[in-house]
């Protein structure tokens, strides 16, 4: 896996340097694969990853360094602000490398100003009448602030203590905990007019007109206001506030298949459940692009359309079927229009909940069924209705959502039919990144991960088919394929299993020459029991150190269709590692021991599914 960005955009230029032929092991000159000349990082310190012929010193700042057997190199600097400067010889061979660092703080005010990018909202906000707006700002200590939006001026109060969070990659190095803002945060909320009871016609409310027959009323850019010692500036803000008109509710359908629906307004919001194609909900919140739906959920405008003259949907609930089709038991949820829904995967239980609807269920045909023990419901609230469907076994094999008309299609897979050793399974491998301009990570000779990843791969399923194993390969040539193109694959093929195959390196604060071993992925909670076992079995069988366990919201983790684990065989960027990682011997036993322990969890699952 590639964590950090700059990996990406440096690659195309090392490759002709060095040459992705060059054999890892080969004596080279002196080399620094990562970072490049000129490289700039918001890190507070950084790794040089390199190599030089084994014999001799490297010397970086006339300060001796570590080297693996091979030569190879990742000691750790810490930088300052601003450029940095790194000279680095072996023998009479240097080279120069400058790394800049840029401040990663909250941008500060100058003098009696707000500090640059920061009033918020930033974007276009749309909320229902009623509903909470907050307001915020950045500005010098003992300033007084406020934003006037219409005839309405909210004070903006100093916050105290304010934490700023690192991105979520900083748990891959232990450093995910809150730090301090040194910038002076200024927040205030006010309700938006309206109080939500219905509107009709043309009618005035604390001076807002909703005019009849819109969907919602423009109260224009809020304006921040900073007085400091007796000097005022104004500054408009960059994001409009709009009310939305409770009785015109807009109403989108879901075009893409599945829409992706998330916890806030922007991509660094949480996944929730996909929504099929064809799902309607009510728009109750806008912020930029992003739409709030009404059961809780966030979707791009762009992955829906508007539909006209439509009410908010609301859907009742009869009697609900299962029936066989092939590999999967498919139950069918007739509904008066297609509502959004969540789900969540438990040990030995899978939860639909629909929103929106509500139940007038008599009558459920399930008969007995090769996973399904027993399916129970309730309406959980007024609009909610959940099912749970209590499961044979703990071990979960994939599901699928879609709707066929107004009926929603849930299919869950049937566990494999095992037969002598993995005849009748079918594995998709996935060898991570490729193609000239995906690289993923490199060692310290520039050796790539996208083909130490093919190698290894292609060993794994000649094991797995010696075995009797049906095998998928996303790639079995050096080509680009893009990560959400993987997960079509595995979508298209539904294997019983999908295992995505890569090699390691970490954000630039790491310690690149104390970090190795083995990590597991997962997403889905059908995924975890394969991520931990095999992660277990890597480490134990081969006397690996473990990098360990993580839940990951990756492309290659989340398809529904097949238990779907990413692994991190090594790391790329550790010099002792590297060398394990390049070794064709070593690569063979880990082939080895990734189909014997793929064949071994199987066969578990299989004995477990057995049990009276
Ligand atoms: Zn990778």
């Amino acid at each position: 896996m590639n964590k950090n960005l700059s990996f990406l955009g440096l690659t195309g230029i090392l490759v002709g340097a060095v040459g992705i032929t060059s054999i890892a092991r080969a004596e080279q000159p002196l080399f620094v694969a990562y970072p490049a000349d000129g490289y700039e990082t918001t890190a507070t310190q950084v790794f040089l990853i390199g190599t030089a012929p084994a014999a001799g010193e490297v010397t970086i700042n006339g300060q001796k360094i570590a080297r693996s057997d091979a030569g190879h190199f990742a000691p750790s600097f810490p930088l300052q602000l601003g450029e940095n400067i790194f000279n680095l010889r072996y023998g009479n061979q240097r080279l120069k490398l400058r790394v800049t660092r840029t401040s990663a703080q909250s941008p500060t005010p100058v003098g009696t100003a707000f500090a640059a990018g920061s009033l918020t909202p930033a974007m276009d906000v749309a909320r229902l009448p009623g509903e909470l707006i907050c307001f915020g700002a950045i500005a010098p200590p003992k300033a007084t602030v406020a934003a006037t939006l219409g005839t309405q001026t909210i004070p903006l109060l100093p916050q105290a203590n304010s934490v700023e969070l690192p991105p979520n990659s900083a748990v891959l190095i232990q450093r995910d905990q809150p730090t301090p803002t040194a910038a002076q945060s200024y927040q205030g909320c006010t309700a938006l007019p309206g109080s939500g009871t219905v509107i009709y016609g043309s009618q005035i409310i604390t001076g807002t007109v909703i005019p009849a027959n819109s969907p919602r009323q423009d109260l224009g850019y809020p304006q921040f206001q900073l007085t400091l010692n007796g000097q005022t500036v104004t500054q408009s803000g960059t994001g409009k506030v709009e009310v939305l008109s409770p009785v015109n509710a807009q109403v989108i359908e879901v075009t893409a298949d599945p829409g992706t629906a998330r916890t806030g307004a922007s991509t660094d919001y949480s996944r929730l459940t996909p929504l099929p194609k064809g799902t309607r909900a009510a728009v109750t919140g806008q912020e930029g692009e992003w739409l709030w739906l009404d059961y809780g959920g966030w979707i791009k405008a762009s992955e829906t359309q508007v539909l006209p003259n439509a009410v908010p949907p609301r859907s009742l609930i009869r009697s609900v079927r299962a029936r066989q089709a092939g590999d999967w038991t498919e139950i069918l949820f007739p509904l008066q229009v297609a509502v959004p829904m969540t789900v969540q995967q438990g040990d030995r239980s899978f939860t639909l909940t629909l929103h929106n609807t509500t139940a007038q269920t008599d009558t459920i045909r399930l008969d007995d069924d090769p996973l399904i023990d027993r399916l129970d419901w309730q309406q959980t609230s007024p609009q909610q209705v959940q099912y749970v469907f209590n499961l044979k076994t703990s071990q979960q094999w994939g599901y699928k959502l879609r709707y066929e008309g107004t009926t929603l299609v849930l299919s869950l897979k049937h566990p494999p039919h095992m037969e002598r050793s993995l005849k009748g399974v079918s594995i998709l491998l996935d060898p991570g990144h490729g193609g000239p301009e995906d690289l993923g990570s490199r060692g310290p000779t520039g050796y790539p991960e996208k083909e130490v990843a093919l190698i290894v791969s292609k060993l794994v399923r000649d094991r797995l088919m010696a075995k009797g194993a049906t095998v998928y390969m996303t790639r079995e040539e050096d080509i680009d394929l893009y990560p959400n193109d993987r997960a079509t694959l595995i979508n298209q093929v539904q294997p019983t299993l999908a295992i995505s195959l890569h090699y390691n390196a970490l954000p630039d604060e790491g310690d690149a020459a104390h970090t190795a071993g083995v990590g597991a992925f997962w997403y889905n909670a059908q995924a975890h029991g394969l991520a931990v076992f095999l992660h277990n079995y890597l480490v134990e069988r081969l006397d690996r150190p473990s990098y360990g366990v993580f839940w990951n919201n990756l492309a290659l983790t989340r398809p529904t269709v097949a238990p779907a684990v990413l692994l991190e065989l090594g790391f790329m960027i550790n010099p002792q590692e590297f060398e394990w990682i390049t070794d064709g011997d070593a690569q063979k036993k880990l082939a080895d021991a990734l189909a014997e322990g793929i064949e071994q969890w199987l066969r578990n699952q299989f004995a477990v599914g057995r049990e009276p």
